[in-house]
């Protein structure tokens, strides 16, 4: 297990507003992890479980008190009767990975009694929260044999394009991409699903990915996709909708100003990477829909296997991101912000309006 730094200072967790921070440690199996829950106001905190190598307990404190939060707005916008929380586990996925390490963060998420609900995220599987479901009720993201929903990039690649739909209606009055050209850039899990959706809306697609065995295997199912000669290729090109589908942080003050795009709408979280991006893309009357708004098809998927996954329900349940993102656009314009500054006020707005209601006592 990797040395952690113990004498930076760690954020305070009610800076933001977050309810509570856990530090979990189990000397036998080397865990350290944390847990936040930033909102319980709409339910319990769910939100997945990062396992990374953090230098420094402070940057691992500020990471999952960041993703509780952004997983407290994204479940209140995606409509759940659920808060918002997250889980990191300090060390090398890797390396440190074992089975007690994960029974022992199972029952550390035990102990918090249903307040926080789990799931994947970067360096867990669902494999690994197969392991922790055998200390722990409150786990999704399990594999399909043992119940669970499994990958969740299905419903997160056709909530993007439900969100899209609602794009081309904002602007071109039509909810479809037919004879649109589509910037796809990454096409991994979710990039890749997103592929055959605009193919059968009749879009033009051309993508790109760092890595070309991810391009192969999209130009062997769907030779009529377009392949940039590079990720920069793809950004210099004018384009109906850009789809960021790789990493977060892709969406820069630079590129914000150089785009020739009309929407952007894609799957990768935390896309904005500086703070005046959704400005500079207002101010150049490019549509950005927010990525938590569009991206929330896994968490609704994993949502649901809390009540026995049952795809086709999911599913619709999906589909309503075309509804959400439209009210995300169309407040934006009533009220004179951008959409990602919309998406929080209607986000906040949920969490303290129907978070309230605990206020009429029940018998
Ligand atoms: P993935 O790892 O399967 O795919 C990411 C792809 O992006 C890979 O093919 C990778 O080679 C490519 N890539 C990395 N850097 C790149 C770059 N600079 N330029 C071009 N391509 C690059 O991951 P995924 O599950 O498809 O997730 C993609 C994004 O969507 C992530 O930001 C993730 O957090 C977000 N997301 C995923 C889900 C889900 O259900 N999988 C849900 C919500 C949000």
């Amino acid at each position: 297990m990797s040395e952690v730094a113990s004498d930076d200072p760690i954020p305070a967790p009610w800076a933001e507003g977050h309810e509570q921070l856990v530090f979990c440690h189990d000397r036998p199996t080397g865990l350290r992890a944390l847990i936040a829950i930033y909102s319980t106001a709409l339910g319990p905190g769910l939100g997945g479980t990062r396992f990374h190598p953090y230098p420094t307990s402070a940057a691992a404190t500020a990471d999952v008190l960041a993703l509780a939060k952004a997983m407290a707005y994204k479940n209140a916008l995606a409509g759940l009767d659920l808060g918002g929380g997250k889980a990191v586990i300090i060390g090398d996925p890797r390396r440190d990975k074992t089975e007690p390490l994960l029974r022992a963060y199972g029952r550390f998420v035990a102990s918090l009694g249903g307040r926080y609900i789990t799931a994947c995220d970067v360096g867990t599987y669902v494999e690994d929260m197969d392991v922790v479901a055998r200390e722990c009720r409150w786990v999704t993201g399990r594999s399909e044999a043992a119940g669970g929903a499994g990958d969740s990039s299905v419903l997160t690649a056709f909530g993007v394009f439900q969100g899209m739909r609602a794009a081309a209606e904002f602007r071109w009055g039509a909810p479809t991409l037919q004879g649109r050209m589509v910037g796809v850039n990454g096409v991994g899990k979710v990039g890749r699903h997103l592929i055959p959706l605009l193919l059968e809306d009749d879009a033009a697609v051309v993508i790109a990915d760092i890595d070309p065995a991810a391009v192969d295997r999209v130009r062997a199912a769907h030779p009529g996709v377009e392949v940039a000669a590079s990720t920069d290729d793809l950004l210099q090109r004018h384009l109906d909708v850009y789809s960021p589908c790789a990493l977060g942080g892709a969406l820069t003050s630079r590129l914000a100003r150089s785009l020739k795009v009309e929407v952007i709408c894609g799957g990768a979280n935390n896309q904005l990477a500086e703070d005046d991006v959704a400005d500079l893309l207002a101010e150049r009357d490019v549509l950005y829909c927010p990525d938590y708004c569009v991206n929330a098809g896994g968490v609704i998927q994993v949502a649901d296997e809390m009540e026995g996954f049952v795809f086709e329900r999911a599913r619709k349940r999906t589909e309503r991101i075309f509804d959400t993102t439209l009210a995300v656009l169309r407040t934006a314009r009533a009220e004179g912000v951008t959409p990602a500054a919309a998406a929080d006020r209607l986000a906040e707005r949920r969490m303290a309006e129907v978070g309230s209601l605990a206020r009429i006592r029940l018998p």
